[in-house]
């Protein structure tokens, strides 16, 4: 596979400096379509969190980081955007071999994305305000939005860069310093991120980055006093690993988790165009999205048609070489997780479903973790594939008879990250939308992300919001309320 040339960084960053583990421990970052080694990474655990910790707490107590006047800080975010925009062939090279996602998706979707949403952020960082408060007695009240301080962002292999992006932006703009822990599958790009971070500007601490294993290097940043919050995406099991570890030093803790998201398919939408976005909702990233349309609920009488349409649009979905342009699945992330995803699919089977397309496990060039886009219809809602989270190319079509039944089964569920709603009805489509609980509800269209758009999830799928403005503030800064007698 080409793209050796772009250069790799794997050594942890810490305070603008390249380092190694105290005891120069590494670990191998694999290409999931070669099963070749790409780098061995330094590997991060407890004394090297102390480091990046160290580094964070100073560069927020230092004048530089702390007192930056805001529209310096707005600039550097505008200049890392650019930074990005400048390398995006490189990063969305790395992002594919990394994670085993199609070139165009790296390089025509994630990059432009990331680029958007540190920009969107640096037009936060000089919007950072308190307010004046009506009071009674002789007291001036005002409060103060401050930074909580030193952040530990840490992060899954889906959507490594645009994930990392979701969390160190806004956390920058709101003055914090950062540590960030990229996911042991995909810690690539993040590395690559840091050096541009201080290319742009940042002072030594501003943003770190230590590659490492959630049992060490994340466990170690959670427990770490010197950290003052957790923002976390990941799976919803170790998400409850984070909040009990984080009690103990009562970390701010947001958790954006996993999901089960229904995608309702009423007999009255263009079929065609609901076929294509629940195709496109499930299938997309190989299926390893958050908020994957993965519970496909039909209505009863349009579900033979619907059923033939979706197995059509399944064929098409090409497996093969994530930089050839043809390709729409590239390789899943590791072989264990292929291995979690084909024992779902024997689940499937096992427990009665008909599996329509897809299910095999290929080899593209004789190597790599490959999957065909798999289609199981006569789901019954109390199935393994119905209810847990697949995070693979795998979708469960499962009939419903009215809108109330659609309800009733779209929110039979632990999690509520996202649900989308296929109708002509206008009334159907905001009732739905009010009555299912998720975090983003999708009218007609599925999988649209903006900068400006608060993400995360209902029930199960965590708390907190990824993106928009407002989300932001609250998660990233601290409200201090000052007074101020005006008779003395
Ligand atoms: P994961 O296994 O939960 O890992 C997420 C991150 O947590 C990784 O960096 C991981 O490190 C780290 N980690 C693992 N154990 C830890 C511990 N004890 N303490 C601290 N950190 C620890 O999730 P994943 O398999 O990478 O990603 C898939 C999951 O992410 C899915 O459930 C998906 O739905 C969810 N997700 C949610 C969103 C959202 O916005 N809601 C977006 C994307 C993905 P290692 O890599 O070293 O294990
Ligand atoms: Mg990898």
């Amino acid at each position: 596979m080409t793209g050796s040339e772009a250069p790799l960084r794997t050594r942890l960053w810490i305070g603008n400096e390249w380092a190694d583990a105290r005891d120069g421990a590494t670990f191998a970052t694999l290409d999931p379509a070669t099963d070749e080694t790409i780098a061995k990474v330094a590997r991060a655990r407890a004394p090297e969190i102390d480091r990046a910790v160290e580094a964070a707490r100073t560069a927020f107590a230092d004048d530089r980081w702390r007192r930056m006047n805001p529209h310096k800080r707005s600039r550097l975010l505008w200049k890392l955007a650019d930074l990005v925009d400048a390398n995006a062939d490189e990063l969305a090279l790395l992002e594919t071999r990394d994670n085993g996602k199609t070139l165009f998706e790296s390089r025509r979707i994630d990059l432009p994305g990331v680029a958007q949403t540190i920009r969107y952020y640096a037009g936060l960082a000089d919007k950072v305000q308190g307010d004046t408060l009506p009071v009674a007695g002789p007291f001036l009240n005002y409060t103060l939005r401050e930074p909580v301080g030193v952040v530990g962002a840490i992060i899954p292999w889906n959507f490594p860069l645009s994930m990392a992006a979701w969390k160190v932006a806004p956390a920058l703009a709101c003055g914090n310093a950062v540590v960030l822990k990229p996911a042991e599958q995909t810690p690539l790009t993040a590395l690559r991120l840091g050096e541009l971070a201080a290319e742009a500007g940042f002072p030594p601490g501003a943003l770190n980055v230590v590659p490492g294993f959630g049992h060490e290097a994340g466990a170690a940043l959670v427990r770490h006093p010197g950290v003052d919050a957790i923002s976390f995406t990941g799976s919803t099991e170790v998400g409850r690993t984070v909040m009990r570890e984080a009690a103990a030093t009562l970390k701010k803790v947001s958790l954006e988790l996993g999901g089960k998201s229904p995608n309702i398919v009423f007999a009255d939408s263009d079929l065609r165009a609901s076929a294509r976005g629940a195709s496109m909702g499930v299938f997309y990233g190989k299926g390893e999205v958050c908020a994957a349309g993965s519970r496909i609920l039909v209505e009863r009488s349009a579900c033979d048609e619907f059923v033939d349409a979706l197995r059509g649009l399944a064929a098409k979905m090409t497996v093969g070489d994530p930089m050839a342009p043809t390709t729409r699945l590239g390789a899943i992330v590791s072989g264990e997780q292929l291995d979690r995803v084909m024992g779902y699919i024997d689940s499937g089977v096992r427990e009665g479903a008909r599996l329509v397309a897809g299910g095999e496990r290929v080899k593209v060039g004789g190597c790599g973790n490959f999957v065909t886009a798999t289609v199981f219809a006569d789901v019954d809602p109390a199935m393994t594939i119905a209810r847990e989270e697949i995070f693979g190319p795998v979708a469960a079509v499962i009939p419903f008879n009215d809108p109330d039944d659609a309800i009733a089964k779209a929110n039979d569920s632990l999690y509520g990250l996202a649900a989308g709603v296929w109708t002509r009805d206008v009334g159907k489509a905001h009732r739905l939308a009010a009555e299912i609980d998720a975090g983003t509800i999708w009218v007609n269209t599925y999988n649209q992300y903006s900068p400006a758009s608060p993400f995360g999830g209902y029930k199960q799928s965590g708390f907190g919001r990824d993106l928009g403005f407002q989300s932001a503030l609250e998660k990233y800064t601290q409200l201090k309320s000052v007074w101020v007698a005006l008779d003395g």
